[in-house]
């Protein structure tokens, strides 16, 4: 039986009213945010790294080495931003979690803030998720009612000020870099890398930039110590993982299953196998922009390193599902319909590019392919790879994955000029 860590409060397969304070606090919450303000911020920081976290936004990078790279001795204002802005298709973990138990995240950001000493945090919330911003001011404004927020925290004499920021509505908000620009009021192009933000971020501060998952296991790390944290993964992994499943399964949601727990198992047992009795073709395993898997690679174990060898990301770990009865030639025209639809337009390989691709493929699916159109699909593909940011690269996995695995359904569609999916 999985341990559940941070949907101990609620299920998101059902429907309910968001944790209150004092079912929060009754279950142990705010425990994890006493016992780091009885100990220093760099000890703080020594058991998030000893932990093993990764951050839960798709990158995997050490979370407590993250932390470690803000200058302690800097004394201007550092800020802590929680990315929420959960644009990439398929994915739904942070919505979850800031919907139904909101005090989770501010405990999180609360101790993080107090590892590196910063004063003012802020919470990025994706445009769509208006609903779920005003549930997480309700519990900041609980939060400070009851002395987790705001000046003299529990009389500690540290200060922590949060507030949520509604995003304007664009995928590219959610590179930390655009999504530091957006908070500051400016286009959200992403910026040159270096400087990263944790030395030169918002408004050219400190700045440590985390996604909601990844702080929401903080309180627990603290709560219950690296050790326990370390065991609740399999293989060497830590932590739990939020998965998620959409598309040709039968019972599409979300679960917290051990870190490395193989994609198969999520697809059968959780998930409900083939939704219309036709076998699974393929699976997108960390949300859009990851490479494809094919079922010979179903029984790779679901975390950043596993999924890595195996060829793909492990990404948000929420799964695009398809099956034999599924065109991919149709599929990689919607999924390239996302990306041109959101490049920024700074860089051309990726302005033009991701058009002419969609554009191409569109021609392919309808009928009107011509064999030389391939050769323009490959060469586009190698170009995402060299563009500013990695939203171009992010097209990249699923685009180049797809045109391998299923080119005969290319060569296909091209010969015939028609589509058997649709026979
Ligand atoms: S790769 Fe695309 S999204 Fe990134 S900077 Fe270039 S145009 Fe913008």
């Amino acid at each position: 039986m999985t341990e559940r860590v941070l949907l101990k409060n609620f299920d998101p397969m059902r429907p309910s009213p968001p944790v209150s304070y004092e079912a929060y606090v009754l279950n142990g919450g705010y425990e994890g945010a006493r016992i780091a303000l009885s100990k220093t911020p760099l000890e703080v920081q020594q058991i998030v790294k000893d932990s093993g976290l990764r951050g839960r936004g798709g990158a995997g990078f050490p979370t407590g080495l993250k932390w470690s790279f803000v200058p302690m001795d800097f004394e201007g204002q550092k800020y802590l931003v929680c990315n929420c802005d959960e644009m990439e298709p398929g994915t739904f973990k942070d919505r979850a979690l800031i919907y139904n138990d909101p005090h989770q995240l501010i405990e999180g950001m609360l101790i993080a803030a107090y590892a590196m000493q910063m004063t003012k945090g802020f919470i990025f919330i994706r445009y769509e998720y208006r609903r779920g911003a005003e549930i997480v001011d309700a519990a900041i404004a609980e939060a400070t009612r009851h002395g987790w927020l705001g000046k003299n925290i529990q009389g500690t004499g540290f200060d922590f000020h949060l507030e949520t920021h509604l995003s304007a509505g664009r995928y590219i908000c959610g590179e930390e870099t655009a999504l530091l620009n957006s908070l500051e009021g400016k286009r959200a192009n992403p910026r040159a890398k270096p400087p990263f933000p944790q030395i030169r971020g918002f408004l050219g501060q400190p700045t440590i930039v985390n996604n909601v998952e990844t702080f929401c296991n903080v309180p627990h790390i603290l709560a219950h110590g690296p050790e326990w944290y370390k065991k609740l993964g399999l293989n060497g992994n830590a932590g739990t993982k939020l998965m998620g499943a959409s598309g040709r399964v039968k019972n599409p949601g979300l679960w917290e299953l051990p870190m490395g727990t193989p994609l198969d198992v999520l697809l059968n047992e959780y998930a409900g196998g083939p939704a219309r009795g036709k076998p699974f073709k393929a699976v997108i395993p960390g949300a859009l922009s990851t490479p494809i898997f094919t079922p010979e690679q179903f029984s790779t174990p679901m975390d950043f390193d596993s999924v890595a060898k195996a060829g793909s990301r492990l990404g948000t770990a929420c799964v695009i599902v398809f099956d034999e009865g599924d065109c991919m030639v149709a599929a990689l025209a919607n999924i390239m319909n996302f990306y041109a639809r959101e490049s920024c337009g700074f860089c051309t390989p990726c302005r033009e590019g991701m058009r002419w691709a969609y554009e191409t493929v569109c021609a392919i699916r309808d009928g009107n392919g011509i064999v030389t159109d391939l050769q323009v699909l490959d060469d586009l593909g190698r170009h995402f790879g060299h563009t500013f940011c990695a939203f171009a690269p992010g097209a990249q996995g699923p685009m180049q994955s797809i045109l391998t695995k299923f080119r005969s359904e290319f060569e296909d569609h091209i010969a015939k000029r028609s589509c058997k999916a649709k026979a």
